[in-house]
């Protein structure tokens, strides 16, 4: 390799940072990344991002924006310079259209951010998507929004987190009261504290003034007991808090803790002045051949998720792709691992809040949008140099099941056709009735948009009209050690035995609690919420 290529990426790998926000619903997580986009410049109003926000409305809406726009606004990959730094923001989609595509995200990301509601804790999203998240040892950041309102107790949450995640906690920012009281934070690093003013609807970066701790004039700004608590609380941190420790917050065991209101800007900054110091950048990911180096000069990424065109006449799709190491530029020419095929990435883009933006080059920890003429699928690997195959992305546990049938028999064929291809592409998970009479397959989703968006595109795309029968079932779990060990298990009740796609067993619970029932009544049968992965 040329020295001189070395040199640049190696400067563009120290210099990146690549994450997602995990949340839940109405944690914050638009008015958040508005606001990181404000300080990093991206947008000088925040607000830009409103578009995102208006998703929020019927899904049947969702397809007519889909189709108007011609793309995706529900998967921006949000790119911004923040001190000195490339910062590439993985949007999750959430609400309604939360879905496989949550989760697959997180497979591109190099770190996490969890966003949390100061009132409410820990929510059943955000639990899930952390799952994800440890699987792959990501480090976690935690950010605590809206404490202008009436917040729980911090020591309580971060006890929470500890508890229910066993994950460690370390505030590098402590809150001085909460709601109307909420005055600032303190600041563990510099060992400063940050007195906030409230800008109007917070859309300009706020103005904060740093006192240091002791400084005789805040006895003037802040409310007595606050600080005496204040003062109490950082001394039980010092002295009973888990210690700062770099190695485990990168390891996924340890996450730093800030607290703050994304929407009147308290906090952001602090949180991002951190990020930047204690997150990892791009690193080896593993592949058939070794764990590759993002300075390997050969460029070579994988595809995390597919965006379909909604609209009919246009089929085009774009294919997001993790970029894991060498330089990316436009117009060269890549080998595709599972065909085996020489593909010219001729259209790349970037896509930014509003519009799309063409790309020429990109580094490690980048993503770029390609056009897919339908022959890339999620976990595709693109590589240049010797073969390699990135690590396939897992199957996660779907929530919903329902049996699509074909509403026109003489549509047989079209009605196969368009299930495999949307399965192949990632858009569903696919299972069968273990019973061979019920031929129709199951669909499984993680989200309810899923089934829609299949039964608009086997009509449209393949002129297929169906109908979906609902089954009462919320959580899957695959049975490991394949059906032997199903059948070692005798009879299980409270579940339904089927198969996915590979024909692997998987077992259908109506809840968490028959999966605990049936965990204590054969408790050799290992089950798992997430399927090994296919390569
Ligand atoms: P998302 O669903 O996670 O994207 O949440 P949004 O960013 O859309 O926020 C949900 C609601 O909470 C909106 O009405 C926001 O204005 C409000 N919100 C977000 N951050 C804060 C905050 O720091 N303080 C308060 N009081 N409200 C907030």
């Amino acid at each position: 390799m040329s020295d001189d290529l070395r040199t640049e990426l190696q400067a563009a790998i120290d210099t990146r940072r690549t994450f997602a926000i995990i949340s839940h619903p109405d944690a914050g997580k638009t008015t958040l990344t508005e606001k990181v986009l404000l300080y990093g410049g991206a947008i000088h109003e925040a607000g830009a991002v409103k578009s995102r926000r208006s998703q929020r409305h019927a899904t049947s809406d969702w397809m007519a924006m889909e189709q108007q726009r011609g793309i995706s606004i529900t998967s921006t990959v949000l790119q911004f310079l923040y001190d000195g730094h490339h910062i590439n923001l993985l949007d999750t989609p959430g609400h309604q259209d939360f879905g496989e595509d949550t989760y697959r995200t997180l497979t591109a990301a190099d770190n996490a951010v969890m966003l949390e509601d100061a009132a409410k804790g820990l929510e059943p999203q955000t639990r899930k998507l952390f799952e994800v998240c440890r699987m792959r040892s990501l480090p976690i950041f935690t950010f605590i929004n809206k404490m202008d309102r009436p917040s729980r107790d911090p020591l309580e949450l971060l006890d929470e987190i500890e508890q229910e995640l066993g994950l460690a906690t370390y505030p590098v920012t402590w809150p001085i009261g909460s709601g109307d009281r909420f005055t600032g934070v303190y600041d563990r690093r510099q060992e400063k504290i940050h007195l906030f003013k409230r800008t109007a609807h917070g859309t300009k970066t706020a103005e904060d003034t740093v006192f240091e701790l002791g400084d005789p004039r805040l006895a003037e700004v802040i409310d007595p007991e606050l600080y005496h608590q204040l003062k109490d609380e950082i001394e039980i941190l010092n002295e009973l808090g888990t210690e700062f420790d770099l190695e485990a917050i990168h390891s996924g065991q340890l996450t730093p803790v800030f607290f703050g209101s994304a929407m009147t800007n308290f906090g952001v900054q602090l949180f991002l002045d951190a990020f930047v110091e204690y997150s990892l950048k791009p690193y080896p990911r593993h592949s058939t051949r070794h764990d590759i180096d993002p300075t390997y000069p050969e460029f070579t990424g994988f595809v995390f998720k597919l965006q379909a065109n909604m609209d009919p006449k246009h089929r085009d799709r774009v294919a997001f792709v993790r970029v894991c190491s060498g330089k990316f530029e436009k117009d060269m020419t890549v080998q595709h691992a599972r065909t085996g095929k020489t593909v010219r990435l001729s259209r790349p883009q970037k896509l930014f809040a509003q519009g799309r933006e063409s790309l020429d080059t990109a580094y490690p920890g980048d993503v770029i949008g390609l056009n897919n003429p339908g022959m890339f699928a999620i976990g595709d690997t693109i590589y240049n140099g010797k073969k390699l195959e990135y690590e396939g992305i897992p199957c996660f546990s779907p929530e919903i099941f329902a049996y699509l049938r074909n509403v026109n028999p003489s549509k047989f064929k079209q009605f196969r056709k368009g299930v495999a291809e949307l399965r192949e592409e990632g858009a569903v998970q696919i299972m069968y009735s273990v019973d061979e009479s019920k031929r129709d397959p199951i669909l499984a989703a993680v989200g309810q948009l899923q089934f829609e968006v299949v039964q608009f595109r086997l009509e449209t795309e393949y002129g297929v009209e169906t109908r979906l029968e609902l089954l009462p079932f919320t959580v899957a779990r695959w049975v490991q050690g394949g059906w032997e060990a199903l059948e070692e298990a005798g009879r299980i009740f409270n579940t339904a035995a089927v198969k996915d796609s590979w024909d692997r067993p998987v077992l259908l619970f109506r809840n968490e609690w028959n999966v605990g029932q049936v965990q204590v009544d054969h408790p050799k049968l290992a089950l798992s919420n997430i399927a090994p992965v296919v390569s």
